[in-house]
């Protein structure tokens, strides 16, 4: 257990204060976790009635459990009231009136509290997944000592309670849990781009920016902003950080020859920036940044068949996202999309894809947003699964073209997760003949 976490365990800050945990995630029971370990009384609470004890393991007769939908009487006796990220907070005010604000904490600020390590931080509508891996990948073969998680893999709270203190603490954060952090201020912040997204869960683009911003009003002269160019316009003139500012987009400064597009290039350029930060050079950089590959379901080539490229881009569960894979591709595209609505500018979207898509092939959910715009521009045609939709483009297409699964939205109408449907189009294109 780190060692700062010890400290507040003998300082006993935390003793029979009454902590409730909302959601029983890996990051809210990771939070549970290490509320019990600093000896406070922890509650956690799901509105899934279908939550058992088994689902909190060894914690389950330490903690009280509490599922169905929220009360007031859940939360009023609470000192500290920590959310698992994507929980909606802001539909959870009625039941949360009366307590003071800065009582209320994403796991994130939680955890951030005992951490005394440097905090390199990445935000952004869209790459920060790829961009914090790559980070990761290229501070690791300069031989740093760096915990990466957050939004994903280990969460904050587990990397306290059960891993050795690293040198450099990258974290990819989102803004559902930006939204609910009081403190949390890193030392390098990345802020790769902004678009429509989460528009499912925050009241409006101005809230959304909001939540993002956040994590740089705290900054201070000692800390680095790392902005990205396409930026200006909605931060010029806006005194949101006193961290230094450095601007950045994309570049040819380095060879990455697995990470196609443009966006990429602003990726890779916005990791280089960020680790030079950290004493890294170039040479280092270059290696680490030459061997990397993209991750699964992030416009990932999975077959060639007769002809045809299939790309599986299944993370992309936004419009901007679309764009940038579709542009990826010299050759003309036709690309899979549907599922869960999200936000964003149909008729902007169709308009910036003009002329390099073949055809759209839609499936599931959001047809009645996508089509109308769509359909004006380009062939559409709409299946009910993601399999139909891939088999009548593979009878439509010509040898050269690609089919690329770049949703736009997200999986829950037919899927459990962004890799179950990205799972499923690979298998589609495996049952197709050769
Ligand atoms: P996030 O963690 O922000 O969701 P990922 O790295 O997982 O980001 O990528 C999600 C989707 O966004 C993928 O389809 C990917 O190709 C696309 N993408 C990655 N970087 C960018 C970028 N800078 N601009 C637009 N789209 C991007």
């Amino acid at each position: 257990m780190n060692r700062i976490v010890q400290k507040h365990i003998s300082d006993a800050a935390f003793k029979d204060k009454q902590a409730v945990v909302v959601g029983t995630g890996k990051s809210g029971l990771a939070a549970a976790r290490l509320l019990d370990a600093l000896g406070a009384k922890v509650r956690v609470v799901d509105r899934d009635e279908k939550i058992g004890a088994d689902k909190l393991g060894k914690l389950a007769d330490r903690v009280e459990l509490v599922t169905g939908p929220h009360e007031k009487a859940h939360f009023a006796d609470a000192d500290l009231v920590v959310f698992s990220p994507g929980v909606p907070v802001r539909k959870l005010a009625p039941v949360l009136e009366g307590l003071p604000p800065e009582n209320l904490l994403s796991e994130l600020e939680f955890a951030s509290w005992f951490i005394e390590a440097p905090i390199l931080a990445v935000t952004g509508s869209n790459g920060k997944t790829t961009t914090t891996t790559l980070i990761s990948a290229i501070l690791k073969k300069a031989g740093r000592k760096v915990f990466t998680g957050g939004n994903i893999g280990v969460p904050l709270c587990e990397y306290l309670l059960d891993m050795e203190p690293a040198d450099i603490i990258i974290l990819e954060v989102s803004s559902f849990q930006l939204q609910n952090c009081r403190k949390f201020k890193p030392h390098v912040g990345l802020f790769l781009n902004f678009s429509a997204n989460h528009l499912d869960y925050h009241a409006d683009m101005d809230e959304y920016l909001d939540a993002k911003l956040h994590m740089f009003s705290r900054m201070t002269a000692d800390d680095t902003a790392l902005l990205h160019d396409s930026l200006h316009p909605l931060l010029d003139g806006r005194a949101f950080t006193d961290a230094r500012v450095e601007w950045f987009g994309p570049t040819e400064r380095f060879e990455a020859p697995h990470l196609m597009g443009e966006h990429n290039r602003s990726n890779v350029e916005a990791a280089w920036r960020a680790v030079s930060l950290f004493g890294v050079t170039e040479e280092e950089a270059a290696e680490a940044i030459r061997d990397f590959r993209p991750l699964a379901h992030r416009i990932e080539p999975v077959a060639e068949k007769n002809g045809v490229l299939y790309v599986n881009d299944s993370k992309a569960t936004t419009l901007d996202a679309v764009q940038a894979a579709v542009h990826a591709f010299e050759r003309p595209v036709r690309v899979l999309m549907g599922g869960v609505w999200k936000g964003g500018d149909v008729k902007a979207f169709a308009e910036a894809i003009e002329g390099r898509v073949a055809a759209v092939g839609l499936f599931g959910g959001s047809r009645e947003i996508l089509e109308p715009e769509l359909k004006k521009r380009f062939p559409v045609s709409w299946d009910e699964t993601l399999g139909q939709a891939v088999r009548r483009q593979a009878g439509l297409a010509a040898p050269g073209d690609v089919i690329l699964l770049s949703p736009a939205t997200s999986s829950f109408d037919q899927y459990a997760n962004m890799a179950e449907r990205g799972a499923d189009f690979k298998r589609a294109v495996e049952g197709l003949d050769d």
